[in-house]
Formats: C-alpha cells, sequence, structure tokens
C-alpha cells in the first residue's frame, strides 16, 4: 500500500505547534511515534534521546516495541544500527536488519520478527540529539523516498525537542537530553592508553571500522546531479592525484614504498569498478550514490576474502571512493588526503600507515595491541601513535576534535583551550631537549672517557636525522621493512641498492646490519607459515633465516656486496645458543666464497655478531663473547623473554619493567662476558635511550649506545653528568637489589628519573 508522506509532514507539524502550547512531553514522542509508524505503514517506529555525557542513546518511545524496553534500552554511540547512525550522522538503511554488521540483538523487546530497519539521526546542525528509527516485517521493505521523508520528519523533530525545552517543560531533565544552548561546548575528557609512537597530533576522529562496512553511504543531496562525464573527469583527476602521490612517496622512503598505490591505479582502472559507477550513473543513479554502492560492494568482496593480500585492499578501495567523490564534487586536491584528522583503527598494516602517512594524517589510534613493526615505522615517519583499549577506542565518535600527547599516552576529547596552551609551552620545552644543534660529535663522560652514540635506523629516511644529530654510525639497521611492506620477497639485487644506499650515506661510519627479523608480531602476508600458537615462540628471526636458506643466502650476500668498500658488520637476532651461531656463520662464509668465485666485489672483512636477546644466550653469554666478533643487547626482547611478559599485549605492560633486578642482572653479565673476551659490545634495544638507565649502562662498562637518534641530545647531556666512577658507584648499588622496588626507590631518591640540564 502507498505510503503518506504529504499527511505524515502535516501530522508532524501539527505535532510541533502543539509543543509550543505546551503539550506533556512523553505526550509528545508518543504522538509522534505513532503519528510517523501510521503514515510510512511501519510495524514499528521509535525514539531514541542522546545524552552527550554519557554518549549513550536511551528508547524515550515506541510504537510496536515492548512498552517497558523505554526508558530501558540503551546503546552506546555507535552500538547497533542505530548508534552508528548517529555516530557517523547519517542514515542506515538495512533491508536485513540482523545481516548488518552493526545489528545488536536485545532479548525481550520482541524486535526479531522485524526485518527492515531504517535508522535516522535527529540533529541540531551537526549536534546530536537521538535517533529516529522504523522497522517493519516484510524485508527490504524502505526505500530511498522513505529515507528522505524520515530525514525531513527527523529534522523537525529536533526543533519540536529544543522547543519543549525552550518552553521549560523539560521539567524531568532526567529523561530529555539537556539539549545545549549552541555555545556551550561538550566536556573535555581524557583517555589513556600507551605511548607507541611519541609527538602530538590534532585532529578530528576518523573510524576504519568495519562495521561501516555494509551499510549505505547515503549522497549527499548537493552532490547530485552529475552526468557521467563529470564522473569521468573525476576518475582523471583521481588517477593523476595517486600516481603523483606514488612518485613523491617512492622519491621519500624508497625502501619502502616501492608501488604502493599500485592497487588503487589497479582497481580505478578496473571495468567492474569504474566501469560499473559510470553503469549505474547512465542508468540513472546519482553519481555519488553510484559510487558508495559499488565502493561497498568491493569493500565487502575484500573484506570477506580469506587472502590476506586481498583484505588488505578495503583501506585502498575505499580511499578511492573517498578521492572520487570528492573530485566528483570539485573539492580542493588537500581534502583529499587525511590532514586534521587521526585515525582510530582496531588494526593496521604497515602498508596501511605508509599510505596514510603519505596522505598527510595527523595521528593514530589503535585498539589491537600495537605491533612493534607499526610502532617503529609510526616512530621512524614522526606519525604520533597510541595504544588503547577496544572499549576506549569505540567511544570516540567519528568526527570528534582530539588532541593526543602521544609520548605520554593521552588523548583529549574535545580539548579546552587551556589543553592547547599548556601543549603550545611543552611542544617550546620539546624541542629545546631535542635541539640537534645542540649535540657534539663526540660524547665524553664528566671525566672524559668515550661513549659513542649510533643510531638505530629502520627506514632510509631516518638517515637524514641520524646525520643530523651526529649519529657515529648505524648500530642497527632493521633490514625487516623492505621485506614487510613488499608482496613478495625482496631479490638480492633490490636488497643491494637499499643496502647500499644506506652505507654510501654514512659515508664510512660503521653500520651494523641486523638479518630478517621476522615472525613473532612482524609478519609476511605473502609467507603463509602455519598459525602458530605462540609466534613469539615459534618461526622468528634467525630460525627462520636458518630453515629458508635461499632467502638467507639472498640477504646476506646484498649485506655483503653493499659492504665493499665500507665499514659494515652483520648481526643475527634471536641466538639461542652458539650452535646456531656457529650455522649463520658457516652460511656467510659459504656465500663469501660464492662471491669471490664469482669475482663480485664484497666487504672481506665485515665482523659476525649476535644479538643478544634470549636468557638461554645470557647462559652462554661467555661461549658467544669466544666465538663472535661482537654482541648488541636487544633489550626490547630480552625484557620480554625474561620476564615472560609480551611487548605488544597492553593487559601486561605494567609488568614490562626494564629496571627488574633479573634485567639489569643479565645485561651486566652480557657486559661482563664481552669485556672479558675483548669483544665489541653495545646495546641497542630502548632500554639504551631510558634515562633512568644511562649512568647503570655506563657504570657497568657500556660505551656504545645505538638509540633512536632523536634521543641523542639526552642521552649525551647524561653521559656528561656522570665520571665513570659516579657511573660505576650506581651501577654497583642497583645490582645489590634484589626487589623492583628497591630499584625503583634509588632511582626516585637519586633522581635518575629527571632530565639532567643542558
Ligand atoms: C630488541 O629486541 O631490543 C631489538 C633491538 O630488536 P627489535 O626491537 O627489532 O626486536
Ligand atoms: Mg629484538
Amino acid at each position: 500500500m502507498k505510503k503518506r508522506n504529504i499527511d505524515l509532514v502535516c501530522d508532524i507539524a501539527e505535532l510541533i505547534s502543539l509543543a509550543e502550547v505546551g503539550k506533556n512531553r512523553k505526550e509528545l514522542l508518543q504522538s509522534a511515534v505513532a503519528s510517523v509508524a501510521k503514515h510510512m505503514r511501519a510495524d514499528v517506529c521509535s525514539i531514541y534521546i542522546y545524552g552527550e555525557d554519557e554518549r549513550e542513546l536511551t528508547l524515550r518511545a515506541t510504537q510496536g516495541l515492548a512498552k517497558e524496553a523505554v526508558g530501558e534500552v540503551k546503546l552506546k554511540l555507535g552500538e547497533g544500527i542505530t548508534g552508528s547512525a548517529v555516530r557517523d550522522l547519517r542514515p542506515v538503511c538495512a533491508g536485513q536488519a540482523s545481516q548488518n554488521t552493526s545489528y545488536k540483538h536485545f532479548p525481550g523487546i520482541e524486535e526479531e520478527k522485524y526485518k527492515a530497519f531504517l535508522a535516522v539521526p535527529i540533529l541540531r546542525g551537526l549536534r546530536r540529539i537521538g535517533a529516529l528509527v522504523v522497522q517493519a516485517k516484510e524485508a527490504d521493505y524502505f526505500t530511498p523516498n522513505d529515507i528522505k521523508v524520515l530525514r525531513a520528519i527527523a529534522a523537525q523533530l529536533a526543533t519540536m525537542i529544543e522547543n519543549v525545552q525552550l518552553l521549560g517543560e523539560a521539567r524531568e531533565k532526567a529523561e530529555i537530553p539537556e539539549v545545549a544552548p549552541v555555545k556551550k561546548v561538550a566536556k573535555e575528557s581524557i583517555i589513556r592508553g600507551r605511548s607507541a609512537s611519541p609527538g602530538t597530533a590534532r585532529g578530528r576522529a576518523l573510524t576504519l571500522g568495519s562495521e561501516q562496512h555494509d551499510s549505505c553511504l547515503l549522497p549527499d543531496p548537493a552532490a547530485e546531479p552529475h552526468s557521467p562525464q563529470d564522473f569521468e573527469k573525476a576518475v582523471e583527476k583521481t588517477a593523476k592525484q595517486i600516481d603523483k602521490l606514488q612518485r613523491q612517496t617512492g622519491e621519500e622512503l624508497a625502501d619502502v614504498a616501492v608501488l604502493i598505490f599500485s592497487a588503487h591505479l589497479l582497481i580505478l582502472e578496473d571495468e567492474q569498478f569504474a566501469g560499473r559507477i559510470a553503469g549505474l550513473i547512465q542508468s540513472g543513479t546519482p553519481a555519488v550514490k553510484a559510487i558508495s554502492l559499488v565502493v561497498n560492494e568491493h569493500v565487502e568482496v575484500f573484506s570477506s576474502s580469506k587472502m590476506p593480500l586481498i583484505r588488505e585492499k578495503v583501506l585502498d578501495v575505499k580511499d578511492l571512493g573517498n578521492r572520487l567523490t570528492r573530485n566528483l564534487l570539485d573539492q580542493k586536491a588537500s581534502e583529499c588526503d587525511y590532514r586534521g584528522q587521526v585515525i582510530i583503527a582496531h588494526e593496521l598494516l604497515p602498508s596501511d600507515i605508509l599510505k596514510l602517512a603519505a596522505e598527510n594524517v595527523e595521528g593514530f589510534i589503535v585498539s589491537s595491541g600495537v605491533t612493534s613493526h607499526n610502532a617503529i615505522i609510526c616512530r621512524s615517519l614522526g606519525i604520533p601513535m597510541v595504544a588503547v583499549s577496544r572499549d576506549l577506542a569505540d567511544g570516540i565518535a567519528n568526527g570528534e576534535e582530539l588532541f593526543m600527547d602521544a609520548g605520554q599516552g593521552i588523548i583529549y576529547l574535545r580539548p579546552s583551550d587551556e589543553v592547547y596552551e599548556k601543549y603550545h609551552e611543552l611542544d617550546d620545552a620539546w624541542k629545546a631537549l631535542h635541539n640537534a644543534s645542540a649535540v657534539k660529535s663526540k660524547t665524553l663522560t664528566k671525566c672524559g672517557a668515550r661513549v659513542q652514540i649510533h643510531a638505530n635506523i629502520n627506514l632510509l629516511s631516518d638517515l637524514k636525522p641520524a646525520r643530523k644529530f651526529k649519529a657515529e654510525g648505524v648500530g642497527l639497521y632493521r633490514s625487516e621493512f623492505p621485506f614487510i611492506v613488499r608482496n613478495d620477497f625482496p631479490t638480492e639485487e633490490e636488497q643491494f641498492v637499499i643496502y647500499k644506499k644506506l652505507v654510501d650515506q654514512m659515508k664510512g661510519k660503521p653500520v651494523t646490519f641486523r638479518t630478517l627479523d621476522i615472525g613473532g608480531d612482524k609478519m609476511l602476508s605473502y609467507y603463509s607459515n602455519v598459525n602458530e600458537a605462540n609466534p613469539f615462540l615459534g618461526m622468528r628471526a634467525i630460525r627462520f633465516s636458518l630453515q629458508n636458506k635461499d632467502i638467507f643466502c639472498q640477504q646476506l650476500r646484498a649485506f655483503l656486496r653493499a659492504g665493499a668498500g665500507g665499514n659494515t658488520r652483520i648481526m643475527f637476532p634471536l641466538i639461542a645458543s652458539v650452535d646456531d651461531f656457529e650455522e649463520a656463520r658457516a652460511i656467510v662464509h659459504e656465500c663469501m666464497a660464492g662471491l669471490e668465485a664469482e669475482g663480485i666485489p664484497f666487504n672481506h672483512e665485515t665482523q659476525l655478531g649476535v644479538m643478544m636477546e634470549l636468557p638461554a644466550a645470557v647462559e652462554v653469554a661467555d661461549d658467544l663473547a669466544q666465538e663472535a666478533d661482537f654482541l648488541s643487547i636487544g633489550s626490547n626482547d630480552l625484557i620480554q623473554y625474561m620476564l615472560a611478559v609480551d611487548r605488544t599485549n597492553e593487559q601486561v605492560s605494567n609488568l614490562y619493567l626494564a629496571h627488574h633486578p633479573a634485567v639489569l642482572r643479565a645485561v651486566n653479565r652480557i657486559v661482563v662476558a664481552a669485556l672479558s673476551h675483548g669483544k665489541d659490545i653495545s646495546i641497542c634495544g630502548d632500554l639504551s635511550a631510558d634515562l633512568r638507565m644511562v649512568p647503570f649502562l655506563v657504570g657497568i662498562g657500556l660505551k656504545k649506545f645505538s638509540i633512536d637518534i632523536i634521543h641523542a641530545p639526552t642521552i649525551q647531556r647524561l653521559v656528561q653528568a656522570y665520571t665513570l666512577e659516579e657511573a660505576k658507584e650506581i651501577a654497583g648499588k642497583m645490582l645489590g637489589f634484589g626487589r623492583i622496588s628497591e630499584v625503583e626507590a634509588f632511582i626516585r631518591a637519586r633522581k635518575l628519573d629527571v632530565p639532567q640540564p643542558g
């Protein structure tokens, strides 16, 4: 039966005039739902009202659902179809509600029998007032016209609710949310998470969430109409933009960003994508809607694929849809990127981070725990990242203004002016503290002993700051990044080009290559390993290399060749025994023999070292020191394995303690073993840049620190602040404590946690 839209609009107008003469608020809402249900021939109509403080929707009136549900059913912003519509400020229409990923079942309200679901937000400007929902037993019941009509009604209801308040009818404030005067700013709130990459970021939240994948993105009425020619132009413009982005990124991140946007271009040129959108436009579908339909179809297909490589394309296709729409609407190029936005995601791939960074994203909030390589990439790119729990991330509304102090892991929602002022000052202080020009080329203790500061390099782009902060060499090159972001193992030649750049740019200064450290939380999407129950205890690092000798040899040959004429070393991660080291060393010698026989130049003097990351290696440190040319302490993993605390797990991050007495003693044992065999010893985990630990490390005899080079000014100042004798005395004391609490009390008492003045 035809729905009577005109009558409905009239009835609502009448309701609004009733509100003006002071009808009871409850009755008003009830009359509204009854009227909307009748005229839309809907089996159910409900009104939810939004409370800004609790960020929650409460069912306030219903026709069709159980009456007892009124006041009881509550939805968080983003929860259920209705919560998603209000969060995203747009209607959501589901032909089969229970199949929508956002659907939430409430037992006892008799909702099961209604298949079709249409939720429209009630808004005043961009301010959320509530939601108007209709449901019907018949699937696919609501039409695009119904959506338009319900939107118009929702707009009028917002006025009504506001009028009710203005006319002093909102005595029962607990039931009707306070409709804030326009100028009132919602209260600031703070979320605490864990720092993954420092820095500050300001922007609006943008959730990359799967719950939106199957809901229909409705066109902005202002976007229509557009001709097929307009769409063609938008495709051309989009292709040019992506091409430019690819070239720029390729120049800046040559080691990892090779053809990173190629999937965008391939999808764009695909007949099933652009061709299908053009076809829909030709047959009368409004252009913006045609784009969103085809994008959503692709998102659904990609996200449900069993192949990780295909699932990775979800972000690409959404990004493409966004660009096409904006180009169609003729918006500025800058509006096609992620400027002014902080991405909230459950999971992010390294390639996503690189792409979003190239598109000027301000920062990331992630809720799945941060894999170490994601944190490392963000640090290298200088993009702040904070890890928070899933609940907290879900509580951040799309479009919400936020400010994050990622160094401290703090996120301010709806920040006040005071927050910005405070951070402005802190920013100045931070800049002064990390002033590269203040760094001296040599680091000496107060008594004049030499300590070297080297750089950890993750991406080639880190070389620039390494030179700026006067790094004396590269103490750790994490070679896995070119592997992680590619779609297949890079060839020997591709690797050689990258490693050679590294050696050349360090201009004769020492460079330590670390062989491939994948596995654990650093997975390759193209290498299908059996799913491991405990990946950190599984096929990781040197174990992978020894099992995959071809891949290992290609990398070793590329290292050896890149080292020709240079000052290079190779070290192996996750060595558990002398046997591991000897096996790896024998393969290096085979590779050297091969290169020699082929007449290819390489560094014959390449030193071979062990990364000390496992308790087992600590036990045999003496034997390893005897065999290897050098040892390097990988404290990030050493702490993880000594304390059995997953370094990526939010829940146990309070147990991941660099100053645990067991860690201090293990580090000391390694240093003693190396020095007693006259071997070079360095430290390259984050412990080396922990200011509380620097006097301890110098005190036990460490003279080579490899750090995220941004910390060089702080570490240099700290080293300069102590004589060797003073550092030894501190180390001796710290080694004597058996309790964590004793170490902590000592650190506080000696003010080791306070930065030294410059
Ligand atoms: C370490 O474990 O300390 C280390 C430097 O290696 P990564 O952080 O890359 O595992
Ligand atoms: Mg490690």
